[in-house]
């Protein structure tokens, strides 16, 4: 097969798991702080109104001239509204709590499912990597991140019900699929928190990779507690603490999504 010449349009995924609490800002953030140390240039594009994606990186929700939700409905672009990680060597198009009104803006808006994909278009040719960090919700937003992706990674944690849960969200991506966004694909599956001492969740996670084969990452992420304690100081696992275990298992992940991707020949 002919090699296909590097994309001019950056890889957009989302980071979603309709489940709370189960790692998706974490994904987020140390991905985005791992591919930048990969020397890739990413925009983590936070779509959840608690805005902890933001903070994390470093980026002050409170004192923002404008987020997300302007870009959103149409008053600003990304451009004039992103932010710098220093520490995490990437961009951020921040939000805070305004971004909750957004859902009842947004439905007056034609083609409201469409509004970041259009956002992201002005500056896709800036960057390699544009990550979004969905809510643990299926709202408008996180429609907004769907329709705007070409993938989904999932978040999970190796617990009895995930595979559950796993249904509802894998039916989600199907239905924007067949309704909104035709290139939307399942990237992955990354297991994170793990503990390698629970049987349990040894047991779940050999059942994920009965069930999804190749779409699980090989990457696993363990519980550690520098990941946990990075947030509050506004910085990156890897800013943090780059010896720490959890910042080097996003490392190992950024590298095995590079290293799936080129081997698509979809990167260089
Ligand atoms: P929400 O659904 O509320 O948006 P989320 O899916 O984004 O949550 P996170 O906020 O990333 O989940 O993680 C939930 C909590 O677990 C946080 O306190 C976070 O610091 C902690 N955490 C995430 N990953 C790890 C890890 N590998 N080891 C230890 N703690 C972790
Ligand atoms: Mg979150």
């Amino acid at each position: 097969m002919a090699a296909v010449p590097k994309q001019a349009t950056p890889h957009v995924f989302c980071i979603a798991n309709q489940k709370g609490g189960v790692g998706k800002t974490t994904t987020t953030i140390n991905l985005a702080a791992s591919l930048a140390s990969l020397k890739k240039k990413v925009l983590l594009i936070d779509l959840d109104p608690q805005g902890n994606a933001t903070m994390g990186s470093g980026v002050d929700k409170n004192s923002l001239k404008s987020n997300v939700y302007q870009v959103l409905i149409g008053e600003s672009s990304i451009a004039d509204t992103r932010m710098r990680s220093e520490s995490g060597g990437y961009d951020v198009l921040p939000t805070n709590r305004e971004l909750s009104g957004a859902e009842i803006d947004l439905v007056q808006l034609e083609s409201r499912e469409q509004q970041l994909k259009k956002a992201i278009e002005q500056v896709q040719h800036e960057y390699d990597f544009v990550l979004i960090d969905c809510p643990p919700t299926l709202s408008l937003l996180t429609l907004n991140g769907l329709a705007a992706a070409q993938g989904v990674i999932i978040p999970m944690q190796c617990e009895y019900f995930a595979l559950e849960g796993l249904s509802d969200l894998v039916n989600t991506v199907k239905r924007v699929y067949r309704n909104l966004n035709p290139d939307l694909q399942l990237i992955g599956l990354l297991r994170v928190m793990f503990d390698t001492r629970v049987t349990l969740q040894q047991q779940v996670s050999a059942q994920i990779e009965e069930h999804f084969g190749d779409k699980v990452f090989k990457t696993i992420i363990p519980r550690n507690v520098r990941l946990a304690e990075a947030p509050s100081h506004g910085l990156p696992g890897l800013a943090y603490d780059k010896h720490a275990k959890g910042s080097k298992a996003y490392v190992e992940f950024a590298k095995e999504l590079v290293k799936r991707l080129k081997q698509e020949n979809k990167v260089d």
